[in-house]
């Protein structure tokens, strides 16, 4: 029989496990830290055989090939062995992608991934497509392609899952943006992270659809370089020749391959970068042949994602608005620049090698008060207490909340956004946004 090793026991492992075993390979799972209770009890159910807080490598380098997580580094001590010993190295999506002949649409970029991916599902279940969601959300493809298979799949793809991906295709590949982002995975060289990215066309042929923000300049770098056989379907804010989708005289125009258009104002999701989201979901939703009423009507009625530029609450005035999965400046760049009056900005964390020049501008033109929150945040005071914006400095949502509600008058905005990771002070991004909703609710 042969050996298949999973590395990472969490939504894709145990997922990418299961498929494994359905197609008759031997399977051992293995993870470095402890398993949670819902993937343990799971495995154990299922007969899988695993461990837990080590690598055992006799365990592991006789596989024939290896399903890593995408996260781990791929300069982890056991990859690098396992690819010393020429074990093929693949992500779940991958894997998954052997034993299944739907139709993938895939999604990546540096923001806007979680939207798009969650907007594109809400238009097809609106259609009745049979579909299913995948990748960084929902659950994992190689589940679904084992035990609830599906005629679509709208899938969400890190640069991780890229990494490790070779023969997949995408029917449907989406490239919301290229803007800096895990520097620290990829070397420090930016160009590795894009040369990741751009794995979302590989493959693909002339029957294939690849849609892109037309305004990136490095997705227009790099379209010079590769050949790109599919067929092409930009979009961007300004009308231009060639663009699928475009904004002239406050309506939404789609133009190929459906054909129709709505007002801008009607869209469910606001800001710039919704904008974006929102026509790159609306052409892959004409390209797999929906109707332009539902199309229309899903892009009115999308309730959003939560963490993501999240209304919370309005408390004496002043509107709550959660945006913590603004992990790199420039989402919070969007989100400041979809502020209709000023606001006090909650920003800080785990900085992951930020250049906050990116967003001073905004700052100055929108902020009326900033709120660092972080255990360390000496860069926050460096860079914009020059400014001359009234600011805090805290090391609990509490007291940002508090400090933040002393700062904003009636009819401003208290905006988290913090430009950074969250591992300083909370377990994810979630808790930190939980958190703020709860503190925010308890003003
Ligand atoms: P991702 O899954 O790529 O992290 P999300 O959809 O979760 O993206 O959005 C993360 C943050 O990025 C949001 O809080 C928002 O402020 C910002 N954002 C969303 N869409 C875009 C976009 N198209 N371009 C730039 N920033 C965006």
């Amino acid at each position: 029989m042969t050996r298949i090793v999973v590395l990472g026991a969490g939504e894709s492992g145990v997922g990418a496990a299961v498929l494994a075993v359905k197609q008759g390979f031997e399977v051992f799972v293995s993870d470095m830290s402890s398993i949670k209770p819902k993937y343990r009890d799971e495995l154990i159910r299922r007969g899988i055989q695993f461990e837990e807080g080590k690598h055992t490598e006799e365990l592991i380098l006789s596989a024939k090939e290896v399903v890593k997580s995408p996260g781990i580094p791929n300069d982890a001590p056991i990859i690098v062995k396992c690819r010393e010993k020429g074990i093929g190295i693949i992500s779940e999506i991958e894997f998954a992608g052997r034993y299944s002949t739907s139709k993938m649409i895939c999604i990546t970029g540096s923001n806007g991934k979680t939207t798009t991916t969650s907007l594109i599902y809400h238009i097809f279940k609106m259609a009745g497509k049979d579909v299913g969601l995948a990748g960084n959300i929902g659950n994992s493809l190689a589940l679904q392609v084992a035990e609830d298979p599906h005629e679509y799949y709208v899938i969400e793809l890190s640069s991780f899952q890229l990494d490790n991906m070779y023969d997949f295709k995408a029917d449907i590949a989406i490239l919301m943006n290229i803007t800096p982002d895990h520097l620290d995975r990829y070397g420090q060289e930016m160009q590795n992270y894009v040369d990741a990215k751009m794995r979302v066309v590989r493959n693909q042929t002339q029957d294939d659809a690849f849609v892109f923000w037309n305004d990136d300049p490095i997705i227009q770098r790099e379209l010079k370089k590769y050949g790109i056989t599919a067929k092409l379907y930009p979009f961007a804010e300004a009308k231009a020749a060639g663009l699928a989708s475009y904004v002239e005289d406050g309506k939404v125009w789609f133009n190929t391959p459906v054909s129709f258009n709505m007002e801008q104002e009607s869209l469910a999701l606001t800001g710039k970068h919704n904008l974006y989201n929102s026509m790159a979901a609306g052409i892959s939703a004409g390209i797999a042949g929906i109707h332009k009423e539902t199309i229309r009507e899903a892009l009115q009625t999308f309730k959003g994602v939560e963490h993501r530029l999240e209304r919370v609450a309005r408390v004496g005035g002043v509107d709550y608005i959660n945006d913590s999965k603004a992990t790199n400046v420039n989402s919070c760049w969007y989100a400041l620049q979809s502020m209709p009056v000023k606001c006090v900005l909650i920003l800080g964390g785990k900085d992951k090698g930020n250049d906050y020049n990116e967003i001073a501008d905004l700052v100055r033109e929108k902020c009326c008060g900033l709120v660092y929150l972080g255990l360390h945040n000496e860069k926050l005071h460096g860079f914009f207490d020059s400014f001359g914006i009234p600011v805090a400095d805290v090391q609990s949502m509490k007291d940002a909340v508090d400090a933040a509600a002393g700062m904003a008058s009636e009819g401003q905005i208290v905006l988290l956004s913090p430009c950074c990771a969250s591992f300083d002070l909370f377990m994810s991004y979630e808790d930190r946004g939980d958190q703020f909703k709860a503190c925010v609710r308890a003003l």
